[in-house]
């Protein structure tokens, strides 16, 4: 039987939702900040143990409608580790009926008896890290996997009966426009129900990020990486997969659930090494040590600092912000449920991003991102962020 929750409350107080942090890898792809852990597998199973006490500290088990087990590269774990975290979510965070269960995996560390797995301890949906069915764009992205291998890894997946999402990623240096199109015609060809399209970002401290510095790597020009995400806009709805968020597409009724949790600025659990949590309202993250934090956890030492709460029109914009991720936007009815303040106040100050086009009221009276909007994305965001709900 699931148990009742110990508080209740609306879902941006109450989590239905968890996040789970497995941080290793086999190695740091020249492009990536995340917070990882690599060459550290010795330290799997004490990170198990870590994210054990740190569940079971939490005062649950908590009904949830999603797990989501992201990284790192969670199909790093060795079987014996992954039925371990299973045994964990079910215990801590028992799965609603029809609830959405991911792990993202890569295709270098997935095989068919993993896959089995998964299915067997709970998890429906595997998030795969294609990222290019080009050499070349992975050897640019020093991606550990060869690209045949994430064919099979689609195929296996879906074999033992699991849903597949895929991420792409375009921008990337010496990708051209055809090789962008023939990686979205290939993975259309595999038949996942969702598709990730990220443009490639330059972190600062980032190996990549330095060569482009140094000049030893050329970013393609704005010009380019617009038109590959212009390309993705027309050709994934083309060959069945709508677009519902500014990087996400999925055939209809696969829109990740779990996802959706945070673009509507719900609330949400999140455990292990660098995690984010949204509870009661507070947000905090976790220590991005792996050390610190398997130190702590068994020790029952706190692994984040005070959480940080936003009031007011703060924290209406940052709904705000979140909403405008998804195609349709915010909504005139959820809005003002969600954040006590009307829609209709919040575009006072957005005057400048509508007049350019970026930002419109839908005829459903929706406030959402033109096509021209999406491309310009972190543009609006800065202008949400610092003027809207201010003076008109
Ligand atoms: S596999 Fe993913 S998380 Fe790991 S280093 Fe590469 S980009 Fe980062």
């Amino acid at each position: 039987m699931v148990p009742e929750p110990i508080f209740n409350g609306p879902p941006w107080i109450v989590p239905r939702a968890v996040y789970v942090h497995v941080p290793f890898c086999a190695h740091r792809c020249g492009y990536c900040d995340f917070a990882i852990a690599v060459d550290r597998e010795s330290e799997m199973a004490a990170y198990l143990d870590a994210l054990e006490m740190e569940a079971g500290r939490l005062g649950g088990p908590f009904p949830v409608d999603t797990w989501y087990v992201g990284g790192g590269t969670p199909s790093l774990l060795p079987e014996p580790l992954l039925a371990r975290l299973g045994g964990l979510l079910a215990r801590w965070f028992p799965l609603a009926g029809g609830g959405e269960a991911t792990l993202e995996a890569n295709p270098e560390s997935f095989g068919p008896q993993k896959a089995r797995l998964l299915r067997g301890i709970g998890f429906n949906r595997v998030s795969i890290g294609i990222q290019s069915f080009s050499q070349g764009s992975l050897d640019a992205l020093t991606r550990p996997h060869r690209a045949d291998a994430s064919a099979e890894a689609v195929e296996v997946a879906r074999n033992a009966g699991l849903a597949v999402s895929a991420d792409l990623i375009f921008g990337v240096p010496g990708q051209d426009l055809s090789g962008w199109e023939a990686d979205i015609r290939r993975v259309a060809s595999l038949g996942p129900s969702h598709v990730s399209a990220y443009g490639l970002t330059y972190e600062k401290g980032t190996p990549l990020e330095r060569l482009a510095r140094s000049g030893k790597v050329l970013p393609l020009s704005d010009d380019l990486e617009g038109a590959m995400y212009s390309l993705a806009m027309d050709l994934l709805p083309e060959l069945g997969f709508c677009q519902y968020e500014i990087s996400n597409y999925s055939r209809p009724g696969s829109e990740s659930r779990h996802n959706a949790v945070y673009w509507a600025n719900h609330a949400y659990f999140g455990i292990g090494m660098g995690a984010a949590r949204y509870v009661g309202g507070e947000r905090a993250t976790n220590t991005r040590d792996l050390s610190d934090y398997i130190r702590k956890a068994l020790a029952g030492e706190p692994l984040s600092r005070p959480g940080e709460r936003l009031e007011g029109l703060e924290a209406a914009r940052e709904t705000l912000y979140l909403n405008l991720r998804r195609t349709r936007g915010a909504d005139p009815l959820e809005f003002p449920d969600r954040t006590g303040v009307d829609l209709s106040r919040m575009v006072n100050g957005l005057g400048r991003v509508i007049d350019a086009g970026l930002l419109e009221v839908a005829p459903d009276g929706c406030l959402r991102l033109t096509r021209r909007g999406r491309l310009l994305a972190d543009t609006v965001a800065g202008e949400v962020l610092a003027r809207s709900g201010g003076p008109a």
